[in-house]
C-alpha cells in the first residue's frame, strides 16, 4: 500500500515538474532529492484522519490552523537549495517535520524553528522515533533566524512573509542559498530564491506562484 502511494506521489511530482518547467528552469529534479522524497514515508507525518491522503501531491491540514505543504512544493525547494552532504541548514516553520526530514537526508545537520510549540513538540517527538539524528529542533521565531547556529549554506522558510527577513539574509553564508514564499498572506505569494554571492552580492529570482500559511511574528527591518 505504502510502497504504491509513494510511487504514485512520485509520478505526480515528476509530471507537475515537467508542467511547470518553463517557469522552474529544470525539466526533472535532481536524482538524490527524488529519492529522499521515495524513503520518507509521508503517511508518518500526517493526522490519522488524513491517511487516506498521505501520498496525494497536495497540502494537508496538520492542526493549530496549519499544514504539511504539497510533495511537489516541498520536492521542488529542496531542489532550489543545491544541497551538498556537508551543508548545514536552517527551516523555518517546521510544522509535521516532514520538509525537515527530507533535507536531513541531504546535509550534514539540519536547525528547525517552529513558532507553535504544541507542533515544535510533535515534529520532534515524531522525527526522533523515525530515527532521524541530524535534526536540532525549536520553538521560537524563525524571523530571526538561529544565531548561535549561523551561518548557513542553505535557508528555506516554509511559511509566507511578507518581505525577506534580514536576519536570515545575515546569517546565509557568502555562496549559500535560500528559498523562501514571499507575497500577500493568505493570497498567493511568489517562491524566491535568494543567492548570495562569494562577496556577500545578492541575486533575487521569482521561481513560482504559491500559497503558504503566513509567516507569524515579522519584525518591521524589511529588506526587500
Ligand atoms: N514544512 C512544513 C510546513 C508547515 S506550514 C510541513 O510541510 O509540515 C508552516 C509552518 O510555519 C507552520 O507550522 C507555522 O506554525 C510555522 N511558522 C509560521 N511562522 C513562523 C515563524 N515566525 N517561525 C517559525 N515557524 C513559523
Amino acid at each position: 500500500m505504502k510502497e504504491r502511494g509513494i510511487k504514485r506521489m512520485l509520478d505526480d511530482i515528476e509530471h507537475e515538474v515537467r508542467y511547470t518547467r518553463r517557469m522552474i528552469g529544470r525539466d526533472a529534479l535532481s536524482p538524490r532529492v527524488m529519492k529522499a522524497m521515495a524513503d520518507t514515508p509521508r503517511n508518518e507525518f500526517v493526522p490519522k484522519s488524513y491517511l487516506d491522503a498521505a501520498f496525494d501531491n497536495g497540502p494537508l491540514p496538520i492542526g493549530h490552523g496549519q499544514t504539511i505543504s504539497q510533495p511537489y512544493i516541498v520536492a521542488l525547494m529542496t531542489d532550489l537549495l543545491e544541497l551538498e552532504d556537508d551543508d548545514t541548514v536552517l527551516e523555518v516553520g517546521t510544522g509535521s517535520g516532514y520538509q525537515t526530514a527530507i533535507l536531513s537526508q541531504l546535509c550534514r545537520q539540519v536547525y528547525t524553528i517552529e513558532y507553535v510549540p504544541a507542533l515544535a513538540d510533535m515534529a520532534r517527538t515524531r522525527l526522533e522515533r523515525l530515527g532521524y539524528d541530524n535534526i536540532t529542533a525549536m520553538a521560537g521565531n524563525g524571523y530571526d533566524g538561529w544565531p548561535e547556529h549561523a551561518p548557513f549554506d542553505a535557508i528555506i522558510v516554509t511559511a509566507a512573509a511578507s518581505h525577506i527577513p534580514k536576519p536570515l539574509i545575515d546569517q546565509l553564508k557568502p555562496g549559500g542559498r535560500m528559498v523562501i514564499p514571499v507575497g500577500r498572506p493568505h493570497l498567493y505569494q511568489e517562491l524566491v530564491l535568494v543567492e548570495k554571492d562569494a562577496n556577500g552580492e545578492l541575486a533575487i529570482t521569482n521561481v513560482l506562484g504559491v500559497a503558504f500559511v503566513p509567516l507569524q511574528g515579522e519584525r518591521d527591518e524589511s529588506v526587500f
